[in-house]
């Protein structure tokens, strides 16, 4: 067997055409002892964001060296692998460029103004040389004056020069550079920095500022102390959107606006806290699968209902207890927004494919499913997040109520990372034992029930603890219902989605039908909704339709447009034990 590798793998970034997008990339690595070869590899995939993204596509001009000017011969030995010859060189110097140009937060951008690396994407590394550090020098365009990372700086001290301990870490620690505002804060003496990139005027950095440091201290009250040296909030204002978690770190796209209006930044705020939240959850207490991670193949896991679904059902909810909310947005949403607890339930019950996938099922087949959505997803999947969020509150009432109220959800989130955060990871088996644990009473139907299996939720324990019900709909509100979701596509109103059980999908009604005319009356891609109002459910209509190109009528009986039967309202009668239960839980 050959020796590892020792020594330390190294970057140069550099950006001379940031407006090509392009960014130039030198590494240079320690070759075995006595090896005749050397392999360098590239991810395919970046943690936390569980799709196949083939990095290795932006990689071009690739050029190997000994680090004295001889060229290595080398050859693709994979898709994402080069094989290089090393002959005797110590070293290697393996210079790429690499195009940045994918708005997201597990990928990379380059502009004349900024550049965000993110490490999955950017830095190829030797196949076993994982364990080394690994140190990044970027080499900036005169106008930037500045670089954030959650990574260490470099014992030198140079600007722009960062080090991690290992592979893991660097692909962990996006990187940003530019001229963002940056503002700190410290919890515990623990520096925090909200790094915003493309912030202007109207975007409201003070507030956000002041807002992210009360979300940290009350996780800090629940989770007890701060688990890293420095946190970093890189939050780019590039009319994107989107949070992917680190260990020290997070990287948040959002737009212009998102401090405007009370529902757009509850909704920032709230994913901060989800990001926020991974600190614990996912970045140290993880399931047993993630990690160490696999970065050239899908690492499945079962469990991304609690990663994921436990995360997204605090996130809120910790808002709403440290003050950042009110009650009413909790549970029903901002103005206008349709949302909170509420919408989340509304979302999981009118999503037929709940009574086709599991939230284990789902979690296992994220990779080729929630990351790659069609037409048909709502039928044959549910997101973890949605039905990991009710099944988390579910099991937060069933929790409560099993111990009187002396413990909860938080307490089995506590125990579960004392116990298996860092190197153990955890099983679905475990985390059930866990919270068995807590509860005191077995859980085994539940878990068989809620996560394991595609029968529908009971939510009548959670309702009679905290006192709630769901609001009554109205019989005068009822009205006629296609049940096909549509988009106006250049004037057109085209079918967009047709879910299992609707008067469409029964019928016959297409995605991608043009829909010209209802009876003999022709109905413009405007006035759809409008023109519905004047029919009652159980009216036969035909409905004429252009199915590629050709005219073609559907027969059908319009349904009843569902209400908002999902709707949770504080019970007018509530007693003083559930009020209590109530407060006790929003805080
Ligand atoms: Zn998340």
């Amino acid at each position: 067997m050959d020796h590892l590798p020792d020594g330390v793998v190294q970057y140069t970034v550099r950006f001379p055409e940031p407006w090509t997008h392009y960014a130039v990339i030198e590494a240079t690595m320690p070759v075995s002892p006595g090896a005749q070869e050397a392999e360098v590899f590239m991810a395919v995939w970046t943690p936390g964001s569980y799709l196949i993204r083939e990095y290795a596509r932006h990689v071009e001009a690739v050029v190997v060296t000994d680090g004295t000017g001889r060229g290595l011969p080398f050859g693709k030995s994979r898709k994402n692998r080069w094989r290089i010859r090393t002959d005797g060189a110590e070293k290697i110097h393996f210079s790429y460029r690499l195009y940045c140009r994918e708005m997201s937060v597990r990928t990379n951008w380059v502009e004349d103004s900024f550049a965000l690396l993110n490490g999955a994407p950017s830095f190829v590394t030797l196949v076993g040389g994982q364990h080394l550090p690994h140190e990044v020098r970027l080499v900036l365009p005169d106008v930037w004056k500045y670089s954030a990372s959650g990574l260490a700086a470099s014992a030198d001290g140079l600007a722009h020069c960062y080090t991690a301990p290992d592979y893991d870490t660097l692909v962990d620690s996006p990187l940003l550079a530019g001229n963002p505002v940056v503002r700190k804060f410290e919890v515990d003496g623990i520096p925090h920095y909200l790094v915003n990139q493309g912030e202007e005027a109207g975007w409201d950095g003070e507030r956000a500022t002041a807002d992210l440091r009360t979300i940290v201290e009350r996780y800090r009250l629940m989770w007890g102390p701060l688990p890293y040296e420095k946190y970093v909030f890189l939050n780019l204002i590039t009319e994107s959107g989107g949070g992917l978690e680190h260990a020290n770190s997070v990287c948040m796209m959002t737009n212009r606006w998102s401090t405007s209006t009370r529902k757009a930044y509850l909704s920032w705020l709230s994913l901060a806290s989800h990001e926020y939240l991974h600190v614990w959850n996912v970045k140290r207490l993880r399931p047993v699968e993630l990690g160490p991670f696999d970065y050239e193949n899908e690492n499945p896991t079962r469990s991304l209902w609690v990663a994921e679904g436990i995360t997204d059902y605090y996130a809120p909810l910790m808002l709403r207890r440290a003050g950042l909310s009110t009650q009413q947005e909790y549970l029903t949403g901002s103005e206008g927004s349709g949302g909170g607890l509420s919408g989340v339930i509304h979302t999981l019950q009118t999503t037929p494919g709940r009574l086709v996938h599991s939230a284990e099922q789902a979690s296992l087949d994220a990779w080729i499913k929630l990351y790659r959505p069609d037409e048909n997803s709502a039928n044959t999947t549910i997101s973890y997040y949605t039905k990991g969020t009710v099944v988390g509150w579910l099991l937060d009432a069933r929790i409560r109520k099993a111990t009187d109220g002396a413990k909860s959800l938080d307490d089995v989130m506590l125990l579960a990372y004392a116990r298996y955060s860092g190197e153990a990871g955890y099983t679905p088996e475990d985390f059930e034992a866990v919270a068995e644990e807590v509860a005191g009473v077995p859980l085994g139907e539940f878990f068989r029930r809620a996560v394991e299996s595609t029968e529908e939720l009971d939510y009548a324990e959670a309702l009679e603890w905290f006192g709630l019900r769901f609001k009554a709909v109205s019989g005068a509100a009822r009205k006629a219902w296609l049940g096909a979701d549509t988009k106006v596509d250049n004037g057109r109103l085209v079918v967009s989605k047709v879910l299992r059980g609707t008067p469409a999908y029964v019928f016959g009604i297409n995605v991608d039908d043009e829909i010209l005319a209802i009876d003999e009356y022709r109905v413009r891609a405007d006035q759809f909704a409008k023109r519905l109002e004047n029919y009652r459910p159980g009216q036969q209509v035909s409905v004429l339709v252009a199915r590629r190109e050709k005219l073609l009528r559907v027969d059908m009986t319009l349904g009843e447009e569902p209400g908002k039967p999902w709707h949770l309202e504080v019970l007018p009668n509530a007693s003083e034990e559930q009020k209590k239960n109530l407060l006790v839980w929003l805080g």
